[in-house]
């Protein structure tokens, strides 16, 4: 006989939470990795050990709107969806166009890339170089935490079984004079999990660097990005000196750790993220803006 499963689909976000503070549950956004991690043998509908919560369908959860220069995302808005939305950073939506293929992007959610926490998800770089918060919401209201802070290991997250995700907050996003860069190196375009990620981001003050901000997905057990590096480059002038470059990207050599697995070998990953440094670094794109 078939196992029976508990499933709530409540109409309403505070339904919901309500749920969730009496009863530690298994939280269904698009169900895109939920499904993927607790697979059975052919045919075998997925062994789900505690019960379901979906959140897909909520309203709640699916805004998308700007408060003064931060932009605010919806957890549950589906790749496609966001897409669709003119006011989702076009580094995002490039970022977004790599993900899988259309199936999994019309069910898969931001805020389930980011509650994953897989050292390969393929929005997570950009997140970190915009300064995404987060804002966790339970039955005792709200909190927001940088996403540095939240995400803390492979597939480990700072959430207390009662939140759910609700935005993405995406700080000043619409800063003048900012260039942000994401590059993915895969076996094909996209429908492929990243060897290596990168996001880059700097603003400058005519040709001094005021702010950059730089970091590599899939080289270490969560994504790496370090202020102490990215500090060394600030009041730097552009075109930066061969020597400024070398020792960054001598700092990032120490600090990654990539690993031998099924998509790629640790020295291919170590050399493609060194070289996405520097190419980030000497790119004559934002040189001339
Ligand atoms: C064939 C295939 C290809 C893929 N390709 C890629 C790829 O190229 N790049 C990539 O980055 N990923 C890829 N993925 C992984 C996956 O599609 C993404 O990570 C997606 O964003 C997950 O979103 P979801 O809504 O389906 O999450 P779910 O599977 O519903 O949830 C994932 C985790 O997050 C939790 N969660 C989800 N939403 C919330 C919330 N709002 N609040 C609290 N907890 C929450 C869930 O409980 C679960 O632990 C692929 C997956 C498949 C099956």
């Amino acid at each position: 006989m078939a196992e029976k499963i508990t499933a709530y689909r409540f109409e309403r976000l505070d339904q919901t939470l309500s749920q969730l503070n009496k009863e530690d549950c298994a939280i269904m956004a698009g169900g895109t990795d939920v499904m993927v991690l607790h697979k059975s043998g052919r045919g075998v509908p997925p062994k789900i050990p505690k019960p379901i919560v979906f959140i897909d369908h909520l309203s709640e959860l699916k805004r998308v709107y700007q408060n003064q220069k931060d932009l605010h995302i919806g957890a549950c808005c589906t790749y496609s969806e966001l897409l669709e939305e003119p006011c989702i950073p076009i580094p995002l939506k490039n970022a977004i166009k790599t993900i899988a293929a259309p199936a999994i992007r019309n069910r898969g959610t931001l805020g389930g890339n980011i509650c994953n926490a897989s050292p390969a998800g393929d929005t997570l770089p950009l997140l970190y170089v915009y300064n995404a918060k987060l804002l966790l919401r339970s039955v005792h209201g709200d909190r927001v935490v940088a996403i540095s802070d939240f995400i803390q290991g492979p597939r480990r997250v700072g959430r207390n079984p009662n939140e759910i995700l609700a935005e993405i907050i995406l700080p000043s996003v619409v800063e003048e004079g900012s260039h942000v860069v994401f590059e993915k190196v895969g076996n094909r375009n996209a429908d492929a999990i990243a060897k290596v990620s990168f996001a880059g981001y700097i603003r400058l003050n005519g040709t001094q660097i005021e702010e950059v901000r730089l970091c590599l997905g899939a080289v270490g057990p969560t994504m790496v990005r370090s202020i102490d590096i990215e500090k060394k480059l600030v009041g730097k002038t552009i075109p930066l000196a061969d020597a400024d470059i070398a020792q960054v990207v001598s700092a990032f050599d120490k600090i990654i750790k990539p690993i031998d697995d099924q998509r790629s070998t640790a020295l291919y990953r170590k050399t493609v993220a060194i070289n996405l440094i520097r190419y980030f670094l000497s790119m004559k794109q934002y040189q001339t803006n």
